[in-house]
Parts: C-alpha cells; sequence; structure tokens
C-alpha cells in the first residue's frame, strides 16, 4: 500500500547476490512505484549504475566477486545520490567503513519491508528537497536553527551551545536521515589525529542532547546508532 509521503517514479539500483532478498527488495519498492534494476554482483552494478542512474542504490556489501565498500567508492566519485547498504551479521563490522566511505544509511539483516520502504522514502524525499538544503533557517519541533547567524531557539528561547555542540547539531541536521560515523563527526569536529576518541562525541552528545531533547535518555531528534555513530531524525524514531 503506497504511503502518502511516498516519492514514486525513483529508480532504484539493487545490488545483492542473494536471489531471495533481491526479490523481496523488488516487489517492496515496485509496490511504491519504483522503476527497480537488479545486479547480483560487483561488476554488473558499476556498469548498471552509469547506465541507469539511479536516484537510490540498494546495496548488499558481502558480493562474490568484491566488497561492496569498493562499489561506493567509485559511485561517490560522480554520483550523490543515497546509498542503503545491507549488512549481514557477518559484515556487520563492514557498515562502518561502508558509511565513512559514503553510504548513507544500513539495514542488518533480516529486515521487514516496513523497515525497507520508511528508509528508502526518508532518502528519497532528502534527495528531492535537496536542492533547499543550504537554506540558512532550519526548524524541527520546538527548535529553530539560524544557520547564518548561529544562533539556536528552543520554544523561541536562546540556547546557549559551545562550538563543539553547534558542530554537532549543524553536521547532523544538515544530513537528515543519514547515518554519520563517530569517525566522521570526530575527523571533522576535532580533527583527524582524534578519529578514534568516540568517548568525545558521546560526552559533548549528552551535554547537546540535555539543551535539545525533551527527555535526553530518549532522545526523539538526535538518535544513536549503537557502535556506529548518529542520526538526525527529523520525523522523530522509525517505529516499525
Ligand atoms: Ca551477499
Amino acid at each position: 500500500m503506497p504511503s502518502p509521503q511516498a516519492t514514486p517514479g525513483a529508480r532504484v539500483l539493487v545490488i545483492e547476490d542473494e536471489a531471495d532478498i533481491r526479490h523481496f527488495v523488488r516487489l517492496a519498492l515496485e509496490s511504491e512505484g519504483h522503476e527497480v534494476t537488479e545486479a547480483a554482483t560487483l561488476e554488473r552494478g558499476l556498469i548498471e549504475a552509469g547506465v541507469r542512474r539511479p536516484d537510490l542504490v540498494v546495496l548488499d556489501l558481502g558480493l562474490p566477486d568484491g566488497d561492496g565498500v569498493d562499489f561506493i567508492r567509485a559511485f561517490r566519485s560522480w554520483s550523490s545520490s543515497p546509498v542503503l547498504v545491507l549488512s549481514a551479521r557477518s559484515t556487520e563490522n563492514d557498515k562502518v567503513r561502508a558509511l565513512d566511505v559514503g553510504a548513507d544509511d544500513y539495514l542488518v539483516k533480516p529486515f521487514g519491508s516496513a523497515e525497507l520502504l520508511a528508509r528508502t522514502r526518508a532518502h528519497l524525499r532528502r534527495r528531492n528537497r535537496h536542492a533547499g538544503a543550504d537554506e540558512a533557517l532550519l526548524s524541527f519541533g520546538n527548535i529553530a536553527i539560524d544557520r547564518a547567524r548561529r544562533r539556536v531557539t528552543r520554544d523561541g528561547e536562546q540556547v546557549h551551545l559551545t562550538p563543539i555542540e553547534y558542530g554537532l547539531l549543524l553536521r547532523l541536521t544538515s544530513h537528515p536521515d543519514r547515518v554519520i560515523t563517530h569517525r566522521q563527526l570526530l575527523q571533522e569536529l576535532w580533527g583527524p589525529v582524534h578519529a578514534d576518541n568516540a568517548h568525545y562525541v558521546r560526552v559533548h552528545m549528552g551535554n547537546l542532547r540535555k539543551k535539545i531533547e525533551a527527555d535526553p535518555s530518549r532522545p526523539r531528534w538526535l538518535l544513536t546508532e549503537t557502535g556506529v555513530g548518529y542520526r538526525f531524525s527529523p520525523e522523530g524514531p522509525v517505529h516499525t
């Protein structure tokens, strides 16, 4: 059943060597009106990506002829379309590597069609409104961010953030629904020397949540991706 928020007619490339999963993903995406192309190998995936110019890629990391991470590196050199990674338990660590080189999100197998569709909807929506991504004013719930004046308000009252807290908030909210890894945040906010100090991010994220979230222990906007990083969800947590 198509959701009213769906973005029908997107071109989606599914790169996955397991035929059952490929078929399952195709059926789910076609039920929302998307046009799906399948590839069972890394090499075929690269060819189809070049020919089809997909709006979204669903990518398995463990492919018979190579590593899905290599697909992302190649694809990112010419496309900014969202990449949703499928990771098996055996490739669990690889999902962080995939996010570090430019994947947007991941699903751990086994996953349901509701979860798959919620994620694809969010990423296609983000892609469609990408043109306005540089607007100075951003708001969600009772929070407003004036990027030009570096000013944040909550219910109209100014919120005082440290430069690191502001940097975290800006990085996450500038990329809605996208998973940003600890490493990416550390490199950008602290510099490459601190890329392994994930606890820095946790401490500052805790302080930021106290200032932004109604209930910092159950965040609505700044969500934790356990062992991976964080995600800003403009719609709040996705319940499936
Ligand atoms: Ca596989």
